[in-house]
């Protein structure tokens, strides 16, 4: 357990606020890329660190600059031994709809998206059940304010674990496996002063 089982909290109406877009920054690197077929970008460790590390790029959009596919950063990500960031820890860094991002062309698609969705998804086929299930109580001390919805396993393990068993998946199908594997029975309801106990009792 640990204190990313506030991944599902239940009030998720705050984004988180994000770095603000480095300009110009791109059109340097671009001259940085050596004309190569697209997968001998990828290995350009300079380039990958520049688009990945320091500007936080998505793999959707480093594929997108490149012209490969977001598997094929992931892949070159690794081989260049540069750590890859967790869809959790990716999902912290995207704009929310209203500010600048939103009009930025990767809003619909790339890690925007799949917050967006993985967000949905989880509280649909995970949170609400569980809720329910507890019939909206924290199961520690029966208050029915400020409820969370613990999980035994913490959000980025479960990622990363899945990521670890199948480096090929794209976004869609990780989002898939990682919503598969919140199963109800490793779900709790707690309030928010109980599960902060909770976590603090076990030392995370
Ligand atoms: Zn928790
Ligand atoms: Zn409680």
């Amino acid at each position: 357990m640990s204190k990313t089982g506030v991944e599902h909290i239940l009030r998720t109406s705050g984004h988180p606020r994000l770095p603000r877009t480095r300009k110009g920054a791109a059109s340097s690197s671009r001259q940085r890329i050596v004309p190569d077929s697209p997968s001998a970008r990828v290995r350009d460790s300079v380039l990958m660190h520049n688009l990945y590390v320091v500007q936080r790029w998505s793999l959707t959009k480093i594929g997108r600059h490149l012209g490969v596919k977001g598997n094929t950063v992931l892949t070159g990500l690794r081989q260049l031994g540069i750590p890859t960031r967790s869809i959790s820890d990716a999902l912290r860094n995207v704009p929310r709809p209203g500010s600048q991002g939103s009009r930025h062309r990767d809003w619909r698609g790339g890690v925007a998206g799949v917050r967006h969705r993985a967000r949905k998804r989880l509280n649909q086929a995970f949170v609400r059940p569980v809720l329910e299930r507890d019939q909206f109580r924290c199961q520690m001390c029966r208050s029915r304010r400020e409820l969370v919805v613990h999980h035994m396993r913490a959000f980025n393990e479960i990622v990363c674990s899945i990521r670890t068993r199948y480096p090929d998946l794209d976004d869609e199908s990780c989002i898939a496996a990682v919503i598969a594997a919140h199963r109800l029975q490793d779900g709790i309801t707690l309030c928010r002063s109980c599960h902060k106990s909770l976590h603090a009792r076990y030392g995370v």
